[in-house]
């Protein structure tokens, strides 16, 4: 049997379908899979049931038999409510091996295995016929196929082939439609993820302002979904320009088109502005009627009695390709284009005294093409590290700290990818200035996308780009000199863990022979920092569900841990968390220094030591993070900004992503005469670069 594996294409934003080797273990897919946020999205499982029932009735009412086709099984879950609404057969089709199996199992348990049949393939590749892998049609059609923008994971396709060969003209569909909604807005926040604003510096000589290149302003970016949990950006952060307009509909019941198209709204805005932003969600409606409706809508449109909180499901914020003056009462045509698997905005302002008749008129503009990153910068900076440019503050301490440590003879080289820092550094008068950008030279070519830049703001002949990797530095690529001042923001693209920017300390290593015997490093140091935390709701995701409205799905909880435990010690992971609220139960403490003065050593760093549950609370996991000593008192933080004392709640550096270590088993603290300590053990491997660390509770 075939065995698929889903991957996210880089190229094209689409997901892709990759054959793998027999002996391919699936234990990082599970460990981090979204199943289990799946399971503990109670409003999503009740209406899917619901919705299921009153199809089973309808089908059943007809005095048809019913025949369900469940495509995307995973755990079996809505087979399962289908074979208990009273479905006569149930065909369980899953791609996923590992998850197919699972089901199977979970099938077994619950007694349905007379009524479900698990099918292991891509539901394309499934057979109907008397020796097919389906008897017949099936005439009822139920899928969990969406993603945050509902089409990126090839819910159109799977539709539009199963329509013309797996289910019967005139099925029911659970869900019945989807509907996706937007609102314009203007917000500096989120408009400053799309491209690099200007930078403003106050240069020993007045004020410079770094521009762009144009081919930068002007790049329509990437056509990968900007998903975000919207719940957590204050309505200060941004403002609504329209009303909530509906874009389009769906009709699964109905045979789907997958080709590419497009939908057109007018609007007129409410309020005057700079249209920047399409923010996006959608609704099912589980029933032809839409009384079952289950919906992504945000806070400010919803009640927040009614938020489920859910991560495999968030809001989508979409970049016009450029920003537009709009006026309260104008019109405007809002478009939105996709192609099987993703979905952009384009708007436009109504020509003078315009009317129906003239729309089709604009076909003719509209743009059919995704948007294709043709700046580079797009393929090298994801959208917070844009954000992370963009924030003058930071800025400002990049440029105090440069001020202490520059002199007017100084020989500054900057190895970090697409930083600023050279720039900075030029302007604050370092007399030789050069800069290095280790990271994916091969896929992205970040030498060009630095060299127009450079070249925009007159700096080509100021600062040298040297396209060696640091272990390859030659004594002419610094015309012979040696640095005085070696700097990093860190930041590099390869980076998916907050340590992982720790290969700045392996690349200063690296130019050791480079660098003058007085020496001075920016950052100078950085330190790991740690904290027990309580989460809102991020534990979810990684929580066993055991019983699922009333089906035992203790097998996956099994095989989440099992995966989770698979490596010796278990992991980290990144999550931004300023998305997701959490409450400190320690303080926060440093666990390790790293000490750029001085080369990697070859030994290991390790770490222990306990720390106290100070509130109540229940300890979900540690957070982790790095702070960045760039000179004398003056230090950066990925990590935590803020935190207030008496409840614990944290402020998170909204252009990172933490470092996330789920405890295996919860533990409640009380208050607190004598608090409960976490004992923990850490371990920076110098020859691997990675992080390990164990927690006893
Ligand atoms: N139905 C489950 C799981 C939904 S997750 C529930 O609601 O809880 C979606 C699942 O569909 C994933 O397991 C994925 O591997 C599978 N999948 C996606 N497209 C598929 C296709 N065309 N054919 C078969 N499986 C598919």
């Amino acid at each position: 049997m075939k065995t698929f594996c889903g991957r996210a294409n880089p190229t094209t934003g689409s997901m892709e379908w990759l054959e793998e080797g027999e002996d391919y273990d699936y234990h990082q897919e599970i460990a981090r899979s979204r199943y289990a946020d799946m399971l503990h999205d109670k409003d999503r499982n009740v209406k899917y049931y619901q919705g299921i029932r009153a199809a089973v009735s309808r089908v059943k009412e007809r005095g048809e038999k019913a025949i369900v086709l469940d495509i995307g099984t995973g755990t079996g879950l809505l087979s399962m409510m289908a074979a208990s609404a009273g479905a006569d057969f149930c065909y369980a089709i899953e791609v996923f091996k590992p998850m197919a199996n699972a089901a199977v199992k979970i099938v077994e348990k619950n007694g349905f295995s007379d009524k479900i049949k698990v099918i292991n393939k891509h539901s394309t590749e499934v057979t109907v016929g008397p020796d097919g892998d389906m008897e017949c049609r099936a005439n009822i059609l139920v899928t969990e196929l969406f993603d945050t923008e509902l089409i990126g994971e090839g819910a159109l396709p799977t539709y539009e082939h199963a329509h013309k060969y797996l289910v019967q003209e005139g099925c029911e569909a659970v869900p019945h439609r989807a509907t996706v909604y937007v609102q314009l807005v203007e917000s500096k926040r989120m408009w400053s993820w799309k491209k690099l604003l200007p930078v403003h510096i106050e240069a020993e000589d007045g004020e410079k302002i770094l521009v762009p290149p144009s081919e930068m302003e002007n790049c329509p970016g990437v056509p990968s979904v900007c998903d975000i949990q919207l719940n957590q950006m204050p309505s200060s952060d941004f403002s609504t320009l329209s009303d909530v307009v509906t874009m389009f509909s769906v009709d699964f019941s109905k045979p789907v088109q997958s080709a590419s198209t497009y939908y057109r709204v007018q609007l007129e805005p409410v309020k005057s502005g700079k249209a920047q932003i399409v923010l996006s969600w959608w609704d099912i409606d589980m029933d032809p009627l839409g009384m079952i409706n289950c919906t992504m809508a945000p806070y400010w449109v919803k009640s927040t009695s009614a938020l489920q909180w859910r991560d495999h499901w968030m809001q989508c914020v979409y970049f016009l390709p450029r920003e537009e003056p709009v006026l309260q009462g104008e019109k405007l045509y809002l478009t939105a284009c996709r192609d099987e698997y993703s979905v952009w905005y384009n708007l436009q302002k109504a020509r003078e005294g315009e009317n129906k008749a003239d729309e089709e008129e604009h076909k003719a503009d509209v743009p059919v093409e995704s948007p294709v990153c043709r700046c580079r910068a797009h393929l090298l900076w994801n959208r917070p590290r844009f954000g992370e440019l963009n924030d003058q503050n930071r800025t400002h301490q990049y440029i105090k700290a440069l001020r202490k440590v520059l002199k007017t003879d100084s020989v500054c080289l900057c190895i970090s990818d697409g930083s600023l820092l050279p720039v900075l550094a030029h302007y604050l008068g370092a007399k030789q200035v050069q800069c290095m950008h280790p990271s994916r030279i091969d896929l992205y070519h970040p030498h060009e996308l630095w060299q127009a830049f450079l070249k925009a703001n007159h700096l080509e002949d100021n600062i040298k780009i040297i396209e060696a990797r640091p272990e390859l530095l030659k004594p002419s690529h610094l015309e012979d000199k040696k640095i005085s001042v070696l700097v990093g923001e860190p930041f590099f693209t390869t980076s998916l863990l907050p340590w992982h920017n720790l290969y700045f300390w392996y690349a200063r290593t690296a130019v050791s022979t480079h660098l003058a015997s007085n020496v001075t490093v920016l950052p100078q140091s950085a330190s790991l920092h740690m904290m027990i935390v309580e989460f809102q709701d991020l534990w979810r995701i990684r929580s066993p569900c055991g019983i699922c409205e009333g089906f035992d799905v203790r097998t996956m909880d099994d095989m989440i841990k099992d995966s989770l435990n698979f490596r010796e010690s278990k992991e980290a992971e990144p999550h931004p968390l300023w998305e997701y609220p959490c409450k400190s139960l320690s303080d926060p403490q440093e666990v390790l220094t790293f000490d750029f003065t001085k080369a990697v050593p070859q030994h290991c760093l390790s770490t222990e030591g306990s720390v106290k549950l100070l509130r109540k609370g229940k300890s979900h996991g540690a957070v982790l993070w790095m702070e960045y000593h760039l000179a004398a008192d003056i230090s950066v933080s990925t990590g935590l900004m803020q935190m207030s004392n008496e409840k614990g709640n944290c402020e998170w550096n909204p252009h990172c992503k933490q470092a996330v270590y789920f405890f295996s088993s919860v533990i409640e603290s009380e208050i607190l005469s004598d608090p409960t300590a976490v004992t923990y053990t850490i371990n920076f491997d110098t020859k691997t670069g990675e992080i390990a660390m164990d927690f006893k509770l």
